[in-house]
């Protein structure tokens, strides 16, 4: 079965790509461009942010590839190892980082992500993992992050406010208690911040799974027209008493086969029971209808499912071989007539046989119809030297 979700996890995979390759430049953007606290020099800052989370992002990347290019490895598997690599992205990145709070939000996009593959049990794994990721990520702010992100000294911090504020705080307000009470903010925001992150994975959460039932009940509906299409389609192209194809359908086929004939080579064969009105008139019409049930089967148990085998008139059956040559359809068609008229009726004590017109499509241009009219030639031909064979252009 063909894997649907091949394209979606081929989607992400660039959107992952695109990431380990725009995170480092936006990186090193911080770096040169932003004024950064304390003086971070380049080897703090590029081992943490640069180096450490490049080098987990392309390993875990190469994983990533070799489980999707694994044959053997299951479609359903594959949609969960391109949702845990994002987890694992989302996880690198806020790792890497000291400003947990806001970064923790990004735990949102697997959880969103992972209604592409259409999979409410990938939904409920990834809202857990990423909700298990937020809190991780609090645990490793609270053991190892959190302070070394302002490497300010109080009377740094203190010089830094009268450049903005002005010298009028300084008379009321120790440095020391402005230290404290920054830390203080931070750590609430934090904690703020961090129950956000929460909610919002929640949420994510919620409208995901939304969007997903939405898309079950869209695929529902099409599955119910599909096969409300298919049902109408069967009662237009197909014959009532036999299932064959109908005398609509017969024309169509045969139409698109001609117009579509490549280098294979599509024959035609035109059938048509030897003397039926008697056989309607002496034993009755229905069992004249008996004798055209049991053509069809043998028809179609002769023919397979390759070629179409039609009814297009009362007694007429034609059948399209869109990939044999004329001797070969000849060979099968033998093979009918000679199980055909070996069938015997309990009514009837004689045998019942049909003729039959067999002709190859030209290679030349040439019509639907005209191939229908030179192989209907062939079936006169084959009633005109006494019935119950079969006339070969050949
Ligand atoms: P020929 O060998 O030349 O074909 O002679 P024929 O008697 O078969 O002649 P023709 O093909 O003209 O006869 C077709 C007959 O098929 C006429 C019609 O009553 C009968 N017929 C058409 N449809 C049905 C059907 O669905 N059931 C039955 N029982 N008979 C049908
Ligand atoms: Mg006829
Ligand atoms: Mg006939």
């Amino acid at each position: 079965m063909e894997d649907k979700f091949a394209l979606a996890r081929k989607r992400l995979v660039m959107i992952l790509a695109l990431s380990i390759v725009v995170v480092p430049v936006i990186e090193l953007a911080l770096f040169f461009c932003v004024e950064r606290p304390g003086g971070t020099t380049w080897s703090e800052y590029g081992y943490a942010k640069f180096a450490f989370p490049l080098i987990l992002s392309v390993l875990m990347f190469i994983t990533l590839i070799i489980v999707l290019s694994n044959p053997n490895i299951k479609g359903i598997v594959k949609n969960y190892c391109c949702m845990f690599a994002f987890i694992f992205m989302c996880a690198v990145l806020v790792t890497s980082h000291n400003e947990y709070p806001v970064l923790l939000t990004i735990f949102v996009i697997p959880v969103l992500f992972s209604v592409i593959f259409e999979d409410k049990s990938l939904c409920s794994v990834t809202h857990i993992v990423s909700q298990m990721g937020v809190l991780q990520m609090t645990v490793t702010s609270k053991l190892f992050a959190i302070k070394p992100q302002v490497h300010m000294s109080a009377q740094e911090l203190a010089s830094r406010l009268t450049k903005h504020v002005g010298e009028s705080y300084r008379s009321s307000i120790e440095p020391e208690t402005l230290l404290e009470w920054s830390e203080n903010v931070r750590v609430n925001s934090l904690w703020l911040n961090i129950l956000l992150a929460i909610a919002l994975v929640a949420i994510a959460r919620i409208f995901a799974y939304a969007m997903l039932l939405h898309l079950q009940q869209k695929d529902s509906m099409l599955q119910s027209h599909e096969k409300d299409n298919m049902a109408l389609e069967k009662q237009l192209l197909r014959d009532q008493m036999t299932g064959l194809y109908n005398h609509t359908a017969f024309y169509e086929f045969l139409d698109r086969c001609v117009k579509m004939k490549g280098d294979a080579p599509l024959t035609l064969a035109v059938v048509d029971i030897d003397d039926f009105k008697k056989v309607n008139d002496t034993y009755g019409h229905d069992n004249g209808d008996e004798v055209i049930l049991t053509l069809s089967n043998v028809l179609l148990s002769h023919c397979g499912s390759d070629n179409y085998v039609c009814r297009f008139g009362g007694e007429e059956f034609a059948v399209i071989f869109p990939n044999s040559r004329e001797k070969d359809a000849r060979k099968i068609m033998t093979g009918v007539l000679e199980e055909f008229r070996e069938i015997r009726y309990d009514w009837h004590s004689g045998t019942i046989s049909f003729s039959c017109g067999v002709f190859q499509c030209s290679p030349y241009r040439m019509n639907a119809e005209e191939f229908f009219q030179i192989t209907d030639k062939l079936l006169y031909k084959a009633k005109q030297n006494g019935k119950n064979q079969i006339c070969g252009g050949q």
